[in-house]
């Protein structure tokens, strides 16, 4: 199928005017200006007025989170197999809003391992996904309900092996307090530096990427200096934090998405203390990341998805976040699918390449004038998961890779 007279974001800027993309089944045979296909003689779909993209990343989601206000009560009432499913239905419904990848960054006994496993071989349906398994926190550390806490560099050591001997594709440290945990601080640095650089460099070891949960300068310092790949939220950054993140080529994963839903719930029955919080960290948020991207620092998108009142299928908000904050619709495209790619090692995805794997995302109207083209799952024509359609509001289904899998939980709106 020859898809023309669209306009074409390949994942890092727009190509010029004229070209066009041919799919061969799972994958992207060739881009290039329309001549170039002149003997071709298969189907062609018109794309005129539309954008098509490469399906966009979430680098920091929570597969067996709902939502839901109160995640350490819930999950003690689940099953694992209730667990199970729930994940599938999150990736499920992630993909059919355009997400054809993410990063699980923190899952609860190792359940979304097993969906994980699932989805990348094609048994079900579902984004390629990339998993922490559990995040390491201290003794009373952020969200330690879910975590597997950790003392001393010895035990933080021994919580990474077990994490890599689970088949883990990363490592996730939390370095900072969080906004929902009662009596944890944001502004305390949890790991010391001795931890935070034991975990980091038996990660290193085995060659699994590292992220940290890190709100504010110290804790930000300790993941940097230990050798941090990426820094999630980074709700506070001085001028420190940025040098010393610019000078490692550290990504930041800003998640902006997670304080407007608690914010923007306000009657939902969050403590006043967690809006306390909320509202204090949401300020300064804007103006870190704002900073981190004038100075040029890279930063991928990640809506950590799954955490109170931001349920799966919405993660390409953080897009719309992203541009409200200060950055530009091409460099927000760019962080949700090249620079996303990237920070999650996923080779032949994330940008439109010839021979590279057809994960597309097809929107009507140009999201480098107007974002929310590709932020709101409304404007969204055509989405393709290794050249299989999840989303087909174009027709075109007759003329792509059947789609097969289980595909439980498919949404409707
Ligand atoms: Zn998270």
């Amino acid at each position: 199928m020859l898809l023309m007279h669209g306009s074409i974001f390949d994942g890092e800027g727009l190509l010029p005017p004229g070209h066009a993309l041919l799919l061969d089944g799972r994958k992207i045979a060739k881009i290039a200006p329309l001549a170039a296909f002149e003997g071709y003689s298969g189907p062609r779909a018109d794309l005129t007025g539309h954008t098509i993209l490469p399906g966009l990343i979430d680098c920091h989601a929570h597969l067996t989170l709902g939502g839901e206000l109160n995640p350490s009560e819930q999950l003690q009432r689940l099953s694992h197999a209730e667990l199970t499913l729930r994940c599938i239905e999150n990736a499920v419904t992630s993909l059919s809003a355009g997400i054809t990848s993410l990063r699980d960054l923190g899952g609860v006994d190792h359940v979304e391992f097993t969906v994980r496993d699932a989805c990348n071989s094609g048994r079900i349906f579902g984004p390629t996904i990339r998993a922490a398994g559990k995040f390491i926190c201290m003794t009373g550390g952020t969200n330690f309900f879910i975590g597997r806490q950790a003392d001393g560099p010895q035990d933080v050591v021994k919580a990474v092996r077990e994490q890599i001997h689970a088949g883990c594709d990363c490592i996730k440290l939390m370095a900072t307090g969080g906004v929902l945990t009662p009596g944890v601080r944001l502004e305390h640095a949890q790991f010391t530096c001795e931890e935070m650089t034991a975990g980091v460099a038996e990660a290193q070891r085995f060659d699994k990427p590292t992220a940290s949960h890190a709100m504010t300068p110290q804790g930000v310092l300790n993941a940097v200096r230990a050798g941090i790949n990426s820094i999630e939220h980074g709700v506070v950054l001085d001028d420190e934090c940025i040098g010393e993140m610019l000078a490692r080529n550290v990504v930041l994963v800003p998640t902006l998405m997670p304080l407007h839903c608690l914010i923007g719930a306000n009657e939902g029955g969050v403590p006043q203390w967690a809006m306390d919080k909320a509202h204090w960290a949401n300020e300064r948020h804007r103006k870190s990341f704002k900073a981190y991207y004038d100075a040029g620092g890279r930063i991928a998108m990640g809506a950590d998805t799954g955490t109170p009142f931001n349920p799966h299928g919405n993660s390409a908000m953080e897009l719309q976040h992203m541009v409200d904050a200060g950055m530009r619709p091409i460099d927000a495209l760019k962080a949700g699918t090249a620079t996303a790619a990237d920070l999650l090692r996923l080779e032949g995805r994330g940008r439109l390449r010839d021979s590279h794997a057809a994960d597309l995302l097809v929107v009507a109207g140009d999201p480098v004038t107007d974002i929310g083209r590709v932020a709101s799952r409304q404007h969204h024509r055509l989405i393709l998961k290794d050249g299989r359609p999840a989303l087909d509001r174009l027709g075109l289904s007759a003329n792509l890779e059947p789609s097969t899998g289980t595909a439980l939980g498919r949404v409707s709106f």
